[in-house]
């Protein structure tokens, strides 16, 4: 599953995203952007906006499923004893 992002804490609110595509797009209260839509994410104006992004902070992602669960494991060799 593919997930849209934005880096908002870097965004500089230049508007230039939500000006090319506020189907995905909208300022929050801090004049910062932010995802508004999942949809329709092959859109033109998505990858305008991706690429519109002065300081490149949009970006579609592979979302794996398994990284959300928690599988790692750590494997603790100190504990090992020599019986
Ligand atoms: S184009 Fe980039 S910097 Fe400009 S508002 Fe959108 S996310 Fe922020």
């Amino acid at each position: 599953m593919k997930k849209l992002k934005v880096l908002t804490e870097n965004c500089i609110g230049c508007g230039a995203c939500v000006g090319i595509d506020p189907e995905h797009f909208d300022f929050n209260d801090d004049g910062l952007s932010h995802v508004i839509s999942e949809e329709n994410l092959e859109s033109e104006a998505l990858q305008n906006a991706i690429e519109s992004c002065p300081v490149s902070i949009i970006s579609i992602e592979e979302e794996n499923e398994e990284e959300t669960s928690e599988e790692v494991k750590t494997t603790d060799d100190s504990n090992e004893k020599a019986a």
